[in-house]
């Protein structure tokens, strides 16, 4: 079949939504397709990290999504009955080392609306909704990426194997509209709280303006159908407000699971996102991982289609990519240890370990698995930070989507690659590294390091 684009994403969810606006800034010619017309309306992702937004910015739409979420300063606390503090994620004032704010809460309705009209900047991109794909052999394109979430198809045809990371629970989700004059919706935690009741496990999110998350765990003895029935959902949050002060904006049950798919790539078919692994969302991090999966793959499909790269380029996506993203779920799952202890014996071991005092936590800075290079030692593989440069703009926008070399000016000044040269960016970073330059790849993941 002659191929009518580059790229066919089967899926306009979020990831393929950004996919395809990477593709589109590199010039690539991509037919996107989904099912529905709407972007999905029920309650989901309401965070992402500062990483996700240096990868908005890549895309062209960094001030669009900025000026629709929030920075948050605040982190996550994980209380127990009591109150009293077990386990801390800290925030962060101001931005921090990708150039933005280190955590981001938003209405995924709204984030994935901004990631479809960005596309319209894009001839070269087509994008056919209400059109759902029931065989990859409907698509005509040099490659295919099934974005098309936790039931893919185009897994299907990959014939990929599931690895199953132990953690499948079902929650209530919730999101509430608060009355801003209530005094008790006033009042509620501007950080995220992690509510670790062994009687009822909750988590409360302040997301942006009046909309507060509420996820409640599933007890023996629940009927799904009826947890948002007024008798019985206000009851399960009223030590934080009552009927007067909300009103449920959107509600449904989910199984939270912890899988990943071996085989992201079968030949011409590719896998990103919810497609090929699947957290619970004690990290907010599953949406995120998709966007690293989107960034990871966008510039090697553009170095082959465009450059005329190898197409073996495209086994490192997932030797990169499934390591990296395997160390968030395995935190997430043991983080979900710890919310969701309910049996008196666990709940009593868990107690015991944080008698010492509150631990502390972070998201995973973890290193891409071996691929573009299977032998270097970190830093190589590491994401690069997103300096401010002197004249003010952020590293990113001096590079463009490319190879940059960044660090010590005396290096620097002698070298005339085809790639950019910053120099003197970056050198205390890489000082502390043990290193005085870093080539850096478009997805701003470090190829290597010269010392
Ligand atoms: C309660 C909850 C809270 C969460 N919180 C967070 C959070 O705070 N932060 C975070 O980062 N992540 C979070 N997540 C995870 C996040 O929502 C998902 O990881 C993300 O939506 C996955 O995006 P995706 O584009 O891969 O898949 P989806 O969003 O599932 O999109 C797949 C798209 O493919 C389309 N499609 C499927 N099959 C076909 C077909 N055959 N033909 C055409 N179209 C098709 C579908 O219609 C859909 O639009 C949360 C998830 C849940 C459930």
């Amino acid at each position: 079949m002659q191929a009518r684009s580059d790229v066919a994403i089967v899926g306009c969810g979020p990831v393929g939504a950004l996919l395809a606006n990477l593709l589109g800034q590199a010039g690539l010619t991509v037919d996107i397709y989904d099912r529905e017309h709407e972007v999905h309306a029920l309650p989901r992702a309401v965070h992402f990290d500062g990483e996700v937004m240096r990868i908005f910015q890549a895309a062209g739409l960094a001030d669009r999504i900025a000026g629709a979420c929030r920075p948050s300063p605040y982190g996550a606390r994980f209380e127990d009955p009591s109150g009293r503090t077990i386990l801390v994620r800290q925030g962060t004032d101001g931005p921090g080392p990708q150039g933005w704010s280190g955590s981001w809460y938003f209405h995924q309705p709204l984030l994935e609306e901004i990631l479809r009209d960005g596309l319209t900047r894009f001839t070269s991109i087509q994008v056919h909704l209400g059109r759902e794909i029931g065989s990859i052999d409907e698509l005509a394109a040099r490659f295919v990426v099934g974005c098309d979430g936790a039931r893919s198809l185009v897994r299907r045809a990959i014939g990929s194997r599931q690895v199953d990371l132990g953690m499948h629970q079902p929650w209530l989700v919730v999101d509430l509209l608060c009355d801003p004059d209530s005094p008790r919706a006033q009042a509620l935690p501007l950080h995220s709280l992690q509510f670790c009741d062994p009687a009822r496990p909750m988590t409360l999110v302040n997301v942006n303006g009046r909309r507060r998350r509420w996820e409640i765990m599933l007890m023996p003895g629940d009927d799904p159908e009826r947890l948002t029935e007024p008798a019985i959902f206000w009851p399960m949050i009223a030590r934080w407000l009552g009927p007067e002060d909300a009103r449920i904006e959107r509600a449904a049950v989910y199984t939270f699971h912890s899988v990943v798919q071996e085989g992201w790539r079968k030949g011409r078919l590719l896998l990103a996102g919810d497609a090929c692994h699947q957290t619970p969302p004690f990290l907010g991090q599953g949406m995120c991982a998709g966007m690293r999966d989107a960034s990871n793959l966008a510039w090697k499909l553009a170095a082959i289609i465009k450059d005329g790269a190898s197409d073996a380029l495209l086994d490192t996506y997932e030797s990169e990519r499934r390591p990296h993203v395997t160390e968030f779920i395995e935190l997430a799952v043991r983080l979900g240890a710890v919310i969701q202890a309910t049996d008196p014996a666990v709940v009593a071991e868990r107690d015991r370990r944080f008698t010492a005092g509150t631990e502390t936590f972070d998201f995973p800075q973890s290193q891409l698995g071996p691929g573009c290079r299977a032998d270097a030692p970190p830093p190589a593989g590491m994401i690069f930070p997103q300096p401010r440069l002197d004249d003010g703009r952020l590293m990113d926008e001096a590079i463009g989507q490319r190879f940059a070399i960044v660090g010590e000016t005396a290096l620097l000044t002698h070298l005339r690659p085809d790639a950019v040269l910053l120099p003197g960016v970056g050198s205390e970073w890489l000082a502390r590294h043990g290193a005085r330059a870093a080539l850096l790849r478009p997805d701003r993941y470090i190829f290597d390091v010269a010392r």
